[in-house]
């Protein structure tokens, strides 16, 4: 199933993503060349790459290895050892372009599955494999049969388009090569998929507990401290519920067509977002039952943590905000924001999607497409105290000597759910009160 036209059609024009029934849109168009928001490959690899149970092979040179590589703050329980921070790749040359890099993946494969005992190995494919020709799906069905465990080719040469296609090709790999391969030993009333969280410095585990609390358990994660062996059985759960990533709407329609598997769509950020989307679980699955204890649940939750946002909504309270992260969180993240005091001024929607869009008109009034022009005018216009965005902002923070909090994937702490709100309470609080911000961006004594 090597990548096809047709395919990325497909994906592009996902039936299931409100905008493309209103126009004929696409949802991530493919500009050759233009990889600068990272290539499918790079999507691909942080779509996967949390199975720590799994080796991660890159076919291609070590450069693509790189590109993506431990960008994220995955966390996993997995207690054997975690391939992801190794980094497998073939390392492909100028040698393996002339003579073709077939042998070589056959020996690599080989090599990982004897020295690491996998559950399975992903093969992902990139620029320069797919223009030599490797036929990567050959050898991994020939290595499939030889060894007993799934090699999966995972087609995202980075020329097909952004990371966000990039996730949807390999979510395809998964429906076609895992999902619906193995049986439960019994199959539970109530369970849920969790599709599209990452599980970035623990944010899934924020609010797991909380729906396994209310009788809810979890079939299966993609990818967020998933395990191979789960996914495969993916097919028995009752309900996909897909977190902040519209990117895997066509697995979940899939799944839907191919097993009966309803969806919804939530997001975990904040107090209202996860009173919510747990509520919007819970009647998914139907049960009144689970409904009514799901809500006193949510009661004694939201008791806890208004006691414990207290100390810092004293300080947050009004203070003026403005926020770039784009995609879904331009309306997730300004949601939590709001729920612990913040005035959030602005946000940015570069890389969200129609619906996002609209989400985030519900949220904030001033939405932005140019951060890099329209953030220092806004920050100067409307008096804002604080920006919280991507690393690559902080430096625009310096310059205007306010304060700033990373609220990318590159964040150090979770801020999922109740308890991560807390931390990000505490992190923005931490932020407006320290002088550095201010003291940065003067001149030094000598030069004045
Ligand atoms: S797959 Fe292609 S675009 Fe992506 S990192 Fe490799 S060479 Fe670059």
């Amino acid at each position: 199933m090597s990548v096809s036209k047709a395919l990325i059609k497909e994906l592009l024009n996902e039936s299931d993503c409100s905008h493309n029934k209103t126009k004929k849109s696409s949802c991530d168009k493919p500009k050759p060349g233009n990889t600068s928001g990272g290539c499918a490959y790079e999507g691909a690899q942080i779509s996967l790459f949390p199975y720590a149970d799994t080796v991660h092979l890159v076919h291609g040179p070590h450069t693509c290895l790189g590109a993506s590589w431990e960008t994220r703050a995955s966390l996993t329980s997995f207690e054997g050892e975690s391939s992801t921070p190794l980094g497998y790749c073939t390392n492909i040359t100028a040698q393996d372009i002339i003579f073709g890099g077939d042998k070589k993946l056959s020996e690599a494969i080989e090599y990982v599955v004897v020295k690491k005992h996998p559950k399975a190995v992903f093969v992902y494919e990139t620029c320069v494999t797919a223009m030599i020709g490797d036929n990567i799906d050959h050898i991994c069905k020939k290595s499939w049969e030889k060894f007993g465990i799934p090699i999966v080719p995972i087609h995202t040469p980075g020329f097909v388009g952004g990371k966000n296609l990039g996730s949807r090709l390999a979510s395809e790999s998964i429906l076609n090569f895992l999902i619906g391969t193995k049986e439960p030993e019994s199959i539970h009333e109530f369970g849920i998929n969790l599709i599209g969280d990452y599980n970035v410095t623990g944010d899934m585990w924020q609010y797991r507990s909380i729906l396994e609390k209310i009788g809810i358990k979890i079939v299966s994660t993609l990818s967020g401290d998933g395990r191979i062996d789960e996914i495969c059985q993916a097919h028995r759960a009752k309900l996909n519920v897909i977190v902040c990533a519209k990117s895997l709407i066509t697995l979940c329609r899939k799944m839907q067509e191919r097993y009966q598997i309803p969806y919804v769509s939530v997001s975990f950020y904040g107090k209202r977002d996860t009173s919510n989307a747990i509520l919007s679980i819970v009647n998914a699955l139907g049960s009144h039952e689970m409904i009514e204890k799901a809500k006193a649940v949510i009661k004694e939750e939201e008791k806890k943590l208004e006691t414990k946002l207290e100390p810092y909504k004293k300080i947050l309270d009004g203070k003026k905000a403005i926020l770039n992260t784009g995609g879904n969180k331009s309306w997730s993240i300004a949601s939590a924001l709001q729920d612990i005091g913040l005035n959030v001024v602005a946000t940015s929607i570069n890389k969200s999607t129609e619906e996002d869009i609209e989400m985030a008109k519900k949220y904030v009034s001033i939405l932005f497409k140019n951060p890099s022009s329209d953030q220092p005018k806004l920050i100067d216009e409307h008096g804002i105290e604080i920006l919280l965005a991507g690393g690559r902002s902080l430096y625009t923070a310096i310059k205007k000597k306010i304060a700033f909090v990373d609220v990318n994937q590159e964040k150090k702490r979770s801020y999922g759910a109740y308890n991560g709100l807390v931390n990000l309470a505490e992190d923005v609080c931490a932020a407006l009160l320290n002088p550095v911000f201010k003291l940065v961006g003067k001149r030094a004594p000598w030069e004045n």
